[in-house]
């Protein structure tokens, strides 16, 4: 036992050690804003599920969206910090427990995003055809658990439920030509996928109005904008009642999402290869099946309900229709799942919390050594961006919390500790400068191709690159 009770934490003699689990944007922005802290010694060690950091960047961002990529060179210079360590390959819950963690570090912040999906809770929502877009998503970037999902893209026509800036990413990805994504990343699985493709139209279907729609004005254009594509809006869906109205006067993203809509309606179809069908006021209320899969999506027309506090919420009309389609991306939204020992919100889908520090159940007192950052605390909204100011509300609250907290004993030196026990577990991790050494073999894979990097997607590959030191010699890296 090492007894370093008599130095402050956070002081040069006795450091605090915190543990990030998670390796996404708001985990990284939560090390970068720890490891800026004035006055303060401390040590971060980041665990990941993936092999892989970055998280939604890696494996949520589009492959056409490049420059969004870019904000890796950030989480890179965290990443050479010598007092930040990363341990890729272990999963918490299964690799290291929880109580370990708690055991081991001071500070324990879950930043493990969402990785689930709302369900629409209709009938045929699980018939074959029938697929969460985050799925496809993760499918086109390489995910290692989706290398091997299958979409039938000999199908002309597709629905896409939901009007969010996913519901946007796989929208563009199946109606752009693929050529122009042959430069970027883009698994090269999906990319032949894509050239073979016999998709001709995709149905994009919005509970509610164009005002309410969640994608954001630059998205909607890069549909509007791709050669050879048709970007249609009924007019009537343009009609608005008075409080959208009053809405859309407020400005914002929905007035120029609105503004560019009723372009689109002006334009007329232009007869492109492809086209894409905005509907709005319309729910899928069955997948219907045709030979054992997606054959049809039976629809009902919407109007708007608003509340007192001028929110609005779509009801049935009673009137139907039904399109036919051979498969369906359904694209309503992320959800997160519980990590086993922290405390879960079912009904929400996130870790409960009071501004970044989570609730333990005995009277929901919230905790001083675990915390929360991103999407699992605040829910699955907002840009990357978005995770910096969250990250920096809990690491206010975690500073907060050490002021005059007596350092307590830990068991040992924290440095050794994921280690050994992984070691003992035969859990190899895969730390920075390995993913280092898999990034530059990526990028050689990549440039043999004329792509930005060919990501391996086959975690035995990894695992034996690393082993064999197949991958070109890194430079000096970080832990
Ligand atoms: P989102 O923005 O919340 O959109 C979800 C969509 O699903 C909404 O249109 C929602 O409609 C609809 N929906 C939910 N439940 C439904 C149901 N039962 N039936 C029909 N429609 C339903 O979520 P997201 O698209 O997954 O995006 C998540 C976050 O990532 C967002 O902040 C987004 O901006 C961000 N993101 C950004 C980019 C980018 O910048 N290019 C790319 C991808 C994701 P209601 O509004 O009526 O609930």
């Amino acid at each position: 036992m090492i007894t370093r009770k008599r130095f402050p934490l956070g002081s040069r003699e006795r450091p605090l050690q915190v543990a990030i689990v998670g390796s996404g944007p708001s985990g990284f922005y939560t090390a970068d804003t720890l490891l800026k802290q004035k006055d303060l010694h401390l040590n971060v060690d980041m665990f990941e599920r993936m092999a892989m950091p970055y998280g939604l960047v890696r494996y949520g961002v589009a492959p056409d969206h490049q420059k969004t990529k870019q904000v890796i060179r950030i989480y890179e210079a965290t990443a050479g910090d010598p007092r930040f360590r990363f341990f890729g390959n272990v999963q918490v819950g299964r690799d290291l427990q929880v109580k370990e963690l708690q055991e081991h570090y001071d500070q324990i912040v879950y930043a493990v995003g969402c990785e689930s999906d709302r369900r629409l809770s209709i009938p045929g929502e699980d018939l074959p055809g029938s697929h969460t877009a985050t799925a496809f998503v993760a499918w086109y970037n390489g995910h290692p658990d989706h290398r091997d999902d299958r979409f039938d893209l000999s199908v002309r026509r597709v629905a896409v439920v939901g009007v969010g800036n996913v519901a946007m990413d796989v929208t563009r990805i199946l109606v752009q030509d693929p050529e122009g994504l042959a430069s970027t990343d883009i698994a090269e699985h999906a990319l032949q996928a894509l050239r073979r493709s016999s998709v001709e139209e995709v149905v994009v279907l919005g509970r509610r109005g164009p005002v309410q729609a969640k994608f954001t004005p630059k998205e909607i254009r890069e549909i509007g904008d791709l050669s050879g594509v048709d970007l249609t809006v009924r007019p009537q869906d343009l009609e608005l009642d008075s409080l959208a109205r009053s809405q859309l006067e407020k400005g914002g993203f929905a007035r120029r999402n609105f503004e560019y809509l009723k372009g689109q309606v002006c334009r007329g179809a232009r007869h492109g290869r492809r086209r894409v069908g905005l509907r709005f006021f319309t729910s899928p209320m069955e997948i219907q099946a045709k030979r054992g899969r997606v054959g049809s999506v039976r629809m009902e027309r919407n109007r708007l309900v608003w509340d007192e506090q001028g929110r609005s919420r779509c009801v049935g009309t009673g009137v139907f229709e039904s399109i036919e389609v051979g498969l369906v991306f359904r694209s309503v939204g992320y959800r997160g799942i519980p990590i086993p020992d922290v405390p879960f919100d079912e009904r929400k889908g996130l870790i409960p919390n009071a501004a970044g520090r989570v609730l333990r159940p005995r009277g929901g007192e919230a905790g001083t050594t675990e915390y929360v950052v991103g999407w699992i605390k605040r829910g699955p909204s907002g840009l990357i961006g978005a995770n910096k100011r969250d990250s920096a509300e809990t690491v206010r609250e975690m500073m907060k919390d050490i002021q005059g907290r007596a350092a307590r004993t830990l068991p040992e030196g924290n440095p050794g500790v994921p280690e050994r026990l992984l070691r003992e577990r035969g859990v190899r991790p895969v730390h920075f400068r390995d993913w280092q050494r898999i990034d530059a073999e990526e990028q050689e894979r990549g440039r043999k191709r004329g792509k930005v990097r060919e990501k391996i997607t086959d975690p035995q590959e990894v695992v034996a690159l690393l082993k064999k030191g197949q991958c070109r010699k890194a430079d000096k890296s970080p832990g």
